[in-house]
């Protein structure tokens, strides 16, 4: 669904939701040379400027084109936060009055912005507030797109280094407007980060991550598995009983093959619940015979669910039992703590407060 209709017969009122490719339609279409699509892009990804009267570069004809066919309704800032460690977080307001979030992670000299795609989410995973009020809408890709060129602008003269589409939402269910806000941010002219700097994170979508694997982008895939058997994730994630372990891992399997790409298992440790060396055996045996690694995160208490953080002591076991098992892993400090750093939480709160 898109936040308004389209006033361009484009299919879209923003420039942002362009492409390359469609930005050099478009000016075919007015016959206009190629090379224009270069400067727009420049404009818009590389000077950051959203507003098309402020080209001088173009001539004033077409800005007036511009600015009539693509009025870009803009992500309005609601409140921004920016944690001891860092790292920094925004509350975006959208035209239609949803609002969704972004968080950026500074760590070992990259700068990784955590990238929302939905209004709220359906997916229901117990550790996560973005679920707790249910699905609104997707995201366009220009909303997606604009997210990480805000951040970028702020950045300045620094540039956003990574994306990680881990915030609000299961990027896989918005995979058009996904695919095609990649591709702006993937552009040599768009924002130019590698696609391997570029994470998706899935509950485990399976056609989608079949569908996936054709893109021939050089992506990396993380899936959050969060547990060693379908008993424990079906307690967590509802996702389960429609895609149970064995057709994921059966599916991850295919896309590694697919891609010869390395895939990122998500796991949080949950205190008393996945995180006992049986469960870090039965993990290593499930995931023996795939090119993976395994990121650990610590569980970030969610106010209103029962989930909790274990001992440091157990989650450093649990690590070493999966090395020792031969899986390759890393233990992830949570970042952003004194802003809510989790995601979907700084949104709940602003709505809370809204409604008080
Ligand atoms: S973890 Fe992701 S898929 Fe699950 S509810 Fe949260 S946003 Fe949705």
């Amino acid at each position: 669904m898109s936040s308004a209709p389209s006033t361009s017969g484009w299919g879209s009122n923003s420039l942002y939701d362009l492409t390359p490719a469609d930005l050099q339609a478009w000016l075919t279409l007015h016959a206009q040379p190629a090379y224009r699509a270069k400067q727009i892009l420049e404009a818009l990804y590389q000077k950051g400027q959203s507003d098309p009267s402020s080209w001088t570069t173009l001539p004033k004809s077409m800005r007036d084109a511009l600015a009539t066919e693509f009025p870009t309704p803009g992500l309005e800032l609601i409140q921004q936060q920016t944690s001891a460690d860092g790292t920094a977080k925004w509350l975006w307001k959208l035209p239609d009055g949803q609002s969704v979030e972004t968080v950026m992670i500074p760590a070992d000299g990259r700068r990784t912005v955590c990238v929302s795609t939905q209004v709220g989410c359906a997916y229901k995973c117990g550790f996560c507030a973005s679920g707790m009020k249910g699905f609104f809408r997707d995201l366009t890709a220009g909303e997606i797109v604009q997210q990480v060129a805000h951040v970028d602008r702020h950045l300045k003269p620094d540039r956003v280094s990574n994306i990680v589409f881990m915030g609000m939402g299961e990027p896989l269910s918005n995979y058009d407007n996904l695919i095609r806000a990649i591709r702006v941010i993937n552009s040599p002219d768009g924002l130019k980060i590698g696609a391997r700097k570029i994470t998706i994170s899935t509950v485990g979508l399976i056609p989608k991550m079949e569908r996936l694997a054709k893109e021939g982008l050089q992506l990396e895939l993380a899936v959050s598995l969060h547990a060693p058997n379908d008993g424990i994730r079906g307690k967590l994630m509802p996702i389960n009983k429609k895609y149970p372990m064995t057709r994921l891992l059966a599916a991850c399997r295919a896309f590694v093959k697919a891609t010869k790409r390395l895939i990122t298992f998500e796991y949080i440790l949950i205190d008393g619940l996945n995180d006992q060396p049986q469960h870090a055996e039965e993990l290593a045996g499930r995931l023996k015979r795939i090119l993976c690694k395994v990121n650990l995160i610590p569980c970030h208490p969610i106010p209103g669910t029962p989930w909790g953080r274990p001992p440091e002591e157990r989650m450093l076991a649990f690590e070493k039992k999966l090395r020792e098992k031969g899986i390759a892993c890393t233990l992830r400090q949570s970042r952003g703590l004194d802003i809510e750093g989790a995601c979907g939480q700084l949104r709940l709160h602003h709505e809370e407060e809204l409604s008080s």
